[in-house]
């Protein structure tokens, strides 16, 4: 919400007494003077009004956790564990996962409480790299990283995925890197030029590592930096 509106909001204050204790500097935003009338201010965010808090802020939370395999990327289900019970209920506060991965899959999850935030993640149309190690079937063959390099036909959503990064590791090991995240990209990629995903594991999204610290089921709170490279 704009900044003149959340002032506007309170009893007895017009738009216009608004826009002038804006203009005379009386408005802090997360500690700092905000002259800006149009400013789009999150819930996390606190702003005070001549000292007086009219908006206090909620908390923010954003963490990293090495996914183990068998866990499901959803907040809740009636059949399986869900990565929300390697979470400390109480931080759960609202969080909800940026960027799924499939059960079977491990590595670096992302989850907060801000769907602002998360989007510039996960979006399509943001290109955000995310970058994948995984093992296949039988031997990758030599066209793969060009047929990725052209995009692959996904006939159920009528669309070529983004061009892709296909660094071979070994005959039957590979790291990706995909600049979307559609549902079951990797593995239908793979599906695609005719071999098979046997293990993934997500290593990095956008500028975000995953911590080679974290053991499976460990998880910590991103670092100022980490959160500050997808704004
Ligand atoms: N692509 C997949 O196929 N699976 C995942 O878990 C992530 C990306």
């Amino acid at each position: 919400m704009k900044l003149s509106r959340i002032l506007s909001n309170q009893n007895g204050v017009s738009r216009k007494q608004a826009n002038a204790l804006i203009a005379a500097g009386k408005i802090m935003v997360d500690g700092i003077i905000c002259q800006e009338a149009a400013r789009e201010i999150n819930r996390f965010s606190e702003v005070t009004s001549q000292g007086r808090i009219v908006q206090p802020g909620e908390p923010s939370c954003y963490l990293m956790l090495h996914k183990p395999a068998g866990y499901l990327s959803a907040t809740t289900d009636t059949v399986h564990q869900t990565v929300m019970e390697l979470i400390d209920p109480h931080l759960h506060n609202d969080l909800h996962i940026a960027g799924r991965l499939d059960r079977a899959s491990t590595g670096l999850l992302i989850l907060t409480n801000d769907g602002t935030w998360s989007r510039r993640l996960t979006e399509p149309a943001i290109k955000m790299p995310k970058v994948y190690r995984v093992s296949t079937a039988s031997a990758i063959a030599p066209e793969t990283a060009k047929r990725f390099a052209d995009g692959i036909w996904f006939a159920f959503e009528k669309l070529r995925t983004s061009p892709a990064r296909l660094e071979l590791l070994g005959p039957q090991e590979a790291r990706v890197t995909i600049y979307e995240g559609r549902y079951h990209q990797v593995k239908r990629m793979f599906h695609a030029v005719g071999n098979r995903i046997t293990a993934l594991h997500r290593e990095k999204m956008g500028d975000i590592q995953l911590d080679d610290r974290l053991s499976p089921g460990a998880y910590r709170c991103l670092t100022e930096e980490e959160i500050r490279s997808v704004r």
